[in-house]
């Protein structure tokens, strides 16, 4: 097998599904060989990779006090069966024990498959008065889902690896409510780090988790036109309370229920990265969370062999206290290992061959650009620091155009109708329900959800009846 052959992909813009298939494979990601469906075993470099996304959502969560809790991964039927009065299904999706060795059990155990009803069933004993509140905690489990339709790695699986959840308990619904819109803006700080594009909505009623007062979701956009949901920010009001019981006793001795909250990420958002910074050689990482930022390629030419070794080193040295920095000094060919680096995304290649030794000078290469510059010794240091800059800036520019690309505004339900399917296309909402779900009908797929009051003042009409649409909805093929 040639160099080439060995780090092909099939072309993303030819087959997105198949290309996100072969990068994680062969930018050794996962390993999808595992025999059981759903369930991905990841590898190193992929466990670093998604562990750099966790700590930028760690160091937010930390920021705005959240403290971090641990929570059993099993739980007994009858917890979590009050949960089954407003989620219809949900008993469908559980992985349920039934015998605990020999012995057939009493009462079946559910691998966890949300954290709620484990979460209340102890906290309505932490909560008892006011004081105890609010209450911002959060965990890092996996949770299982027995996913029916066509399982993908890292889009719908069975088991979610990477499962960050925030639980948050207040007073008041007016609490509640502002603790729901510093979710949203964690969530926001968060893509930004991640250069993922997003767009905030509010789900429909008709959408919103069962039981719920209401939820945003961050929706991206994946290569294939399909919206990805990314996030949800729930305000549960005090429905959980009324169902587990939790109460607290206010400053007057009344008796009333906590409200609530949650939000979570998982290796959901670490997908949305690949998929929409790789490209037709592997990845695209940017500087901050690349596992390798810079990758160190010797170049032998013959009787140099020693001197250009040493000299990579040395440049090898020079970076490895403040970057994370590998020196691939393998016997492989330096073509095999600009392919193998590229594949994983490896913002920087730095090749030190003859030339570069006899002028002490280096050849800096850039991932996203595929550039080469020349760069002397004595400059490195600073040079690298304003690449990545520069790196990031231009990952950012193309993350906008790609957004830009795959949505559209449309005024009309005809409009609406001709780009759906390629992009997700926003259009004016009166907010009646009526006309929210003949949009659905006419285009034949859910509404996303809705930018609340972004067309105020615009004098946009709604595609149905219209009146004046304060609101700017999406629709599109999701996942
Ligand atoms: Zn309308």
């Amino acid at each position: 097998m040639s160099e080439r052959e060995a780090f092909e992909l099939t072309p993303k813009g030819e087959n997105f599904s198949r290309w996100f298939d072969e990068v994680l494979f062969k930018a050794e990601i996962l390993d999808e060989r595992y025999p059981v469906k759903g369930m991905y075993v990841w590898l190193p470099f992929g466990y670093e990779l998604m562990e750099n996304v966790m700590n930028v959502m760690e160091r937010l969560m930390r920021q705005t006090g959240h403290k971090r809790v641990y929570f059993p991964g099993v739980v007994p039927e009858g917890v979590l069966s009050r949960e089954f009065r407003f989620i219809k299904g949900f008993e469908d999706s559980i992985y349920w024990i039934t015998r605990l060795g020999k012995q057939e059990i009493r009462e079946k155990l559910a691998l966890r498959p949300t954290s709620e009803a484990i979460m209340y069933e102890v906290l309505n004993r932490w909560i008892t008065s006011y004081k105890d509140l609010p209450l911002r905690i959060y965990q890092i489990v996996p949770v299982y889902r027995y996913e029916t339709k066509a399982t993908r790695p890292m889009l719908r699986v069975r088991e979610i690896v990477f499962f960050k959840e925030g639980h948050t308990f207040h007073a008041t619904y007016e609490d509640a409510v502002k603790q729901v819109e510093l979710e949203v803006w964690i969530y926001k700080k968060f893509y930004e780090e991640l250069l993922v594009p997003y767009v905030v909505v509010k789900t429909t009623p008709w959408d919103t988790f069962p039981g719920a007062k209401y939820n945003y979701d961050l929706i991206t956009i994946m290569p294939d036109g399909k919206a990805l949901e990314l996030g949800s920010a729930i305000n549960f009001g005090d429905l959980f309370a009324r169902t587990y019981g939790l109460e607290y006793m206010d400053e007057n001795g009344q008796k009333r229920n906590v409200n609530t909250t949650s939000f979570g990420i998982s290796e959901r958002s670490l997908a949305a990265l690949i998929a929409i910074h790789g490209d037709d050689r592997g990845l695209k990482l940017p500087p901050k969370l690349a596992p390798i930022q810079i990758v160190v390629v010797p170049i032998p030419s013959k009787g140099y062999e020693e001197k250009v070794l040493e000299y990579a080193k040395e440049v090898y040295n020079a970076l490895a206290g403040d970057y994370r920095v590998e020196l691939d000094d393998t016997d492989e060919r330096p073509g095999y290992k600009f392919f193998k680096w590229e594949m994983k995304g490896v913002p920087v290649r730095i090749e030190v061959g003859r030339k570069e030794y006899e002028e002490r000078t280096l050849t800096l290469f850039r991932r996203d650009k595929m550039e080469r510059s020349l760069v002397p010794f004595d400059d490195l240091g600073s040079r690298i620091e304003s690449l990545f800059g520069e790196i990031e800036e231009e990952m950012r520019r193309q993350t906008r155009e790609y957004f830009e690309k795959r949505t559209v505004h449309a005024e009309t339900v005809e409009e609406i109708r001709e780009n759906v399917g390629e992009k997700i296309v926003s259009f004016p909402w009166c907010g009646l329900e009526e006309c929210g779900h003949e949009v659905e009908e006419e285009i034949g797929y859910g509404i996303l959800g809705y930018e609340e009051n972004a067309l105020e003042g615009r004098g946009e009409k709604c595609v149905i009846c219209g009146r004046e649409a304060k609101h700017r909805a999406w629709i599109g093929r999701s996942y």
